[in-house]
């Protein structure tokens, strides 16, 4: 690679320098596409079981150095110790989930050949398609890219990846990692670098992109995309919402949504960020609500804001929100200069900027409705559509069914994330595409269908020699089936 130019990583909770990193030149990822398109060739080659065995000889060896993972997490995300070890975790419970299930789900199916084609055996392969160029996010850098790359990896294709120029560390440990298991071929390849550098990528003629980031950056890399006819998934924000019903279990709803909304710094796409409440409950609700937060504190429940920049947004919509609401968690110190405190306001208006824009740092809008047709009309009107969660004993699945979303947890938060067989991604600004489950496996796949004759009828359909007799047959069958 490289070494002309760097960049400096940042411990975000003390501001110190952590890494160094080259910035990967045009001409390194050319030649990084290159070696994958090799390595792609020969990885596609191998069986469904020989794919697995490697895979899940890496992930034992991933558990086996979780410890090292852990620690360039915490490094560079500023998270706690805790948070990094269940992330880190999750992410190896996926690459198993990924290895384990990809024959059940990729492997070819046959296909009925019809009444007209009868002599005919069909069958649709999944063929991978290559080389996967994976762009990733700093606010889980293990865990999410995770998601593509080995479910990308288990289809058999090769991936390049592009971590977050906040976070490179934990991709380029995965590289190295997978590369102790299979040192011959260039499986897994990480360039780091700024937004130029996930813009080389596209540019030099991956498969597919995989990318995860802001709805902003998502439409760049989508324009790209599309100008080279690669096709991409996108996963991006949300401004989540959280509906609680009269019947809910109001500690359980206030425990699970506050730590959905703090954990991480509030710096989880899943993460709620607004919760609308039934008016015959909210005010027990609020209580406990602002209860709980007033024991958790930033830089022991959670950790440090992981991009300085993000602040100034964060600062804007507490301003934003405090000047049309009622504060009743923090205030606008509350955004320090690497740490974020807890803050909650009741009753902003849904189109504040505070209640539109995603937010991302551990801020709470609660907001009191007259029912839950209320609430499902102002948890849709978002220009956003990836997940939510509803509490409700009773009304759970009719309140489910009725949201514009990707993702709905019932009495709980998040868990669909850690389920392996579980799709995972969003509508409208969230996304599209979905990264884990078998829609994970099938996204990195695209269908090949195969047609050969089991015997040649006596009537040719296909061909010049085609008589009236074949005609007055087709017509026949086709006037019989569909009359
Ligand atoms: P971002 O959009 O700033 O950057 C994401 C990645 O894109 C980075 O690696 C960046 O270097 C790269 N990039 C920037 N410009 C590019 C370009 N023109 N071409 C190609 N790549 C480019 O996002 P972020 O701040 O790193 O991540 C936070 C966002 O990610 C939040 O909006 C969050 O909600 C979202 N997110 C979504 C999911 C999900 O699965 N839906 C998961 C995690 C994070």
């Amino acid at each position: 690679m490289s070494i002309d130019a760097q960049f400096s990583t940042f411990h975000p909770a003390t501001g110190e320098r952590f890494g160094e990193y080259p910035i990967t030149s045009d001409e390194e990822v050319a030649s990084a596409v290159a070696r994958a398109r090799a390595a792609a060739a020969w990885w596609s080659g191998l069986s469904f079981g020989q794919r697995r065995r490697i895979l899940r000889s890496w992930n034992s060896l991933l558990i086996e150095h979780l410890d090292d993972a852990v620690e360039l997490i915490v490094a560079e995300s500023g998270k706690p110790r805790s948070d990094a070890q269940l992330e880190a975790a999750l992410a190896c419970e996926h690459v198993d989930w990924a290895a384990r299930k990809a024959q059940f789900y990729l492997h070819a199916h046959h296909r009925s050949p019809g009444l007209l084609m009868a002599n005919m055996s069909a069958r649709v392969d999944r063929v991978p398609y290559g080389v996967v160029g994976v762009i990733g996010p700093w606010n889980y850098p293990i865990f999410t890219p995770m998601g593509s790359i080995a479910y990308a990896l288990a289809a058999g294709n090769a991936v390049i990846f592009k971590p977050s120029e906040f976070t490179p560390a934990i991709g380029l440990w995965l590289a190295k990692t997978l590369n102790e298991i299979v040192p011959e071929h260039q499986l897994l390849q990480v360039v780091t670098g700024a937004g130029s550098v996930g813009a080389s990528l596209i540019a030099h003629g991956v498969d597919k992109i995989s990318f995860t980031g802001s709805t902003a950056t998502a439409k760049k890399v989508a324009a790209a995309c599309v100008e080279r006819m690669i096709p991409f998934v996108l996963e991006c924000g949300g401004k989540d919402p959280v509906l609680v019903d009269r019947d809910a279990q109001l500690e359980r709803a206030a425990e699970h949504a506050l730590w959905s909304g703090m954990s991480n710094a509030g710096q989880s796409c899943i993460g709620a960020e607004r919760i609308y409440v039934h008016r015959e409950v909210a005010d027990r609700f609020i209580e406990i609500l602002k209860t709980r937060a007033n024991e958790i504190k930033a830089g022991v429940n959670y950790g440090a804001a992981t991009r300085p920049a993000q602040l100034e947004i964060i600062k804007r919509h507490v301003d934003d929100a405090s000047s049309h609401g009622q504060v009743i968690v923090g205030d606008s110190t509350s955004v320090g200069e690497r740490f974020v405190e807890p803050v909650i306001v009741l009753n902003v208006p849904e189109n504040a900027p505070s209640m539109r824009e995603e937010t991302f740092g551990p801020v709470l809008i609660v907001n009191t409705v007259n029912d839950m047709d209320e609430a499902v009309q102002k948890a849709n009107d978002t220009p956003f559509g990836l997940a939510a969660s509803v509490w409700s004993k009773r009304n759970g699945e009719k309140i489910a069914a009725q949201l514009h979303c990707g993702m709905v947890s019932i009495n709980s938060v998040f868990t669909f994330a850690a389920m392996g067989s579980m799709p995972f991604g969003g509508v409208k600004d969230s996304g599209m595409g979905r990264i884990h489950g078998p829609e994970g496996l099938l996204e990195f796949t695209y269908p090949r269908s195969v047609v050969k004759p089991r015997f040649n009828l006596p009537l040719e359909f296909t061909s010049f020699k085609r008589t009236v007799f074949a005609d007055k047959v087709i017509t026949t069958l086709s006037r019989i089936r569909h009359k």
